[in-house]
């Protein structure tokens, strides 16, 4: 047996303190998962949550101690920066507990959700999928995986992001509207979880627009930092 085509590579993350990888099955993401960015975007209240994807190809891998690069994508004039907790999915199943959800945890890394935001609101107003607005190329740059073995479970903790040395994001973790484990016992009654599934838990408050040669410094505490500059 050939492929008829070039089969895709196998993306993968790399783990914080160890040579080994973490491979990427999908990425779901959580939207307005923050109070005061759901505010920001023009909502308000706990509303139940929801999800979207991005393609494992849209992840760029970022190692510890580098710089991350991403191209500035066609189509936009507004693109936008979302830092974000990643939890990295170790362990399957569906329609997990919430009691239960940190057992299915292998980890946690630090990502950007970066967003057209031009497209995406466009699509929003025409009742459209979001996909050209957040499913793009290069959408997703991540940091090393952090083993939950290693750091513990992460219910709280800082959570920050600069543009050139200059705060547009902060707030903590334990403000999630949705906590980790809220959004993986949701996430597996409408999908089966799987080892390499990743989850974007949502964006704090101060989303604004990055241009070519600006540098995101994203931290969040115990998982270290996230560097990326725009090319
Ligand atoms: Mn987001």
């Amino acid at each position: 047996m050939a492929y008829v085509v070039a089969a895709p590579e196998i993306v993968s993350l790399p783990v914080a303190g160890s040579a080994d990888r973490f491979p990427v099955r999908r990425v779901f993401c959580v939207g307005r998962n923050y109070e005061a960015h759901a505010k920001e975007m023009g909502f308000s209240g706990r509303e139940p949550p929801f999800f979207f994807l991005k393609p494992a190809q849209s992840v760029v891998p970022v190692p510890a101690g580098t710089v991350g690069e991403i191209a500035y994508p066609p189509l936009t004039k507004d693109l936008h920066h979302e830092i974000e907790l990643v939890v990295a999915i170790g362990k399957g199943g569906r329609d997990i507990a919430v009691a239960d959800a940190a057992k299915h945890i292998y980890g946690y890394a630090i990502g950007l959700d970066m967003t057209r935001r031009d497209l995406q609101g466009e699509m929003k107003k025409q009742g459209r999928p979001w996909c050209i607005g957040k499913a793009f190329d290069q959408a997703a740059p991540i940091g090393p995986v952090t083993p939950i073995a290693r750091c513990g479970e992460l219910t709280r903790g800082a959570i920050s992001l600069a543009v050139n040395g200059a705060p547009r994001q902060a707030s903590d973790v334990s403000m999630l509207i949705w906590s980790v484990n809220e959004v993986i016992a949701h996430l597996s009654a409408a999908w089966a979880l799987a080892p390499g599934d990743l989850v974007m838990t949502g964006t704090p408050e101060g989303v604004a627009a990055v241009v070519r040669g600006d540098r995101m410094h994203g931290e969040i505490a115990g998982l270290g930092a996230l560097d990326v500059v725009v090319r």
